[in-house]
């Protein structure tokens, strides 16, 4: 579960972690009494559950109270990576000489946590850590002694942190990890750090994800996601009225299956096969033809799907049955918006593969043929 920047910023903030002065808003006329208050310039920050805002125009910086209206104009409402943006955090704008990254997450290879410092944070830090990952110093922290003052300074230091700040930068990097381990942290994420001409240091971007087992004894936080809740995509409510188990992904391969493991294995073969899964779609047990039109309307209405993978196994519902649905369910388009692959197994698969109509989809006998079907389609669209 994630939260929202403003949320993490006010955990950060009380934990005292230095964040610059900012407001929540919700509409333009509030946007902009929230600039006049804070005083210009501001950035006007997109709140939605998506990472590069930044790049994607959710940020902008304004110098005054027209600049203002027009940033709260353009970003309330847009849509984000499929999400619409309802609110705007505004702030007080950082007048930075450097950005920094510094994060705490589980490193799942080691068992251990990892504590990173770069002097390369910013907007490009992902291209970073691919390109450059030795620009990342790391730290592992054992659990059950925690963040030793030393470990904060050492890791400080092999990343390059100027000496003037480097006290600080440790400091509020121990404070990060207190964090990340008391309130049951994921990801904890302050990037960038932004240092200011006369060496101050400040949070301009929090993230603070939280372990979804822990929320039971995180109440705040479990507050905090339902408060938050507003940001729900377009495709979530979708999701949520259809009674799929759906969760969006990045990538452009859109897949459904029924049965969590069957759906989680489509996904891990289309990473295999070089593409990048755009969602997860479980649609459960009992695949009627309404049930597969839904699945279908879910992947086709994701802008970012160039292709579609069925991953079916037929138990108590038959492979025919199965078929059927979803020939129907193309049947009820003009033109199929992107090219479907289906994958039948289980009770009556034969019969099902023989029923499924070939002008509107490919049928592939075995997985590895569909999803690798299905990953040359995304990669046609693509080039
Ligand atoms: P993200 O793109 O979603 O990670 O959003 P961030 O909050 O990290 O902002 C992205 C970038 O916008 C930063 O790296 C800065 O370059 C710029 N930015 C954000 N806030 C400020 C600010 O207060 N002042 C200035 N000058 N730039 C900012
Ligand atoms: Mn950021």
């Amino acid at each position: 579960m994630r939260l929202h920047e403003y949320q993490a910023k006010q955990v950060f903030s009380d934990a005292g972690i230095p964040t610059p002065a900012s407001e929540l808003a919700g509409t333009v006329d509030e946007t902009v009494a929230a600039a006049e208050k804070i005083g210009y310039p501001v950035a006007v920050k997109a709140q939605v559950h998506v990472g590069g805002r930044g790049k994607a125009g959710g940020i902008k910086l304004v110098e005054d109270k027209e600049e203002a209206r027009e940033a709260a104009e353009d970003i309330l409402g847009m849509d984000l990576k499929g999400y619409t943006v309802e609110r705007v955090l505004v702030e007080e704008a950082v007048d930075f000489v450097n950005e920094l990254y510094v994060g705490v997450t589980m490193d799942r290879g080691e068992g251990e946590p990892v504590a990173m410092v770069s002097t390369r944070g910013g907007v490009n830090i992902e291209e970073v850590a691919e390109e450059d990952p030795d620009a990342i110093a790391r730290e592992h922290i054992d659990p059950a002694f925690g963040m030793h003052p030393y470990q904060a300074r050492k890791v400080v230091y092999d990343a390059g942190v100027d000496r003037a700040i480097a006290n600080d930068v440790a400091s509020i990097l121990r404070t990060l990890y207190q964090l990340w381990d008391d309130r049951d942290g994921a990801d904890a994420e302050i990037n960038p750090l932004m240092v200011t001409g006369d060496d101050e240091v400040i949070a301009a971007d929090a993230v603070f994800n939280v372990d979804e087992d822990a929320l039971f004894r995180q109440p705040e936080l479990a507050e905090m996601e339902e408060e938050g809740e507003f940001a729900e995509s377009e495709l979530e409510r979708k999701a949520d009225e259809y009674g799929f188990d759906y969760v969006r992904l990045s990538g452009n391969v859109g897949i459904i299956g029924n049965g969590a493991g069957l759906v989680m294995t489509t996904l891990d073969l289309v990473d295999h096969y070089g593409g990048t899964p755009a969602n997860f779609l479980d649609v459960g047990g009992g695949a009627k033809a309404d049930r597969i039109a839904n699945a279908l309307d879910m992947v086709f209405s994701d802008e970012n799907v160039d292709s579609v993978v069925f991953n079916i196994f037929g138990g108590i519902t038959r492979g025919d049955e199965v078929a059927k649905g979803i020939n129907q369910a193309l049947e009820q388009f003009d033109e199929i918006p992107k090219p479907v692959v289906v994958r039948l197994a289980g009770t009556n698969w034969e019969e099902g593969m023989e029923i499924l109509n070939e002008d509107l989809v490919t049928v592939e006998k075995t997985l590895e043929d569909a999803v690798q079907r299905a990953v040359e389609y995304a990669e046609e669209v693509e080039a």
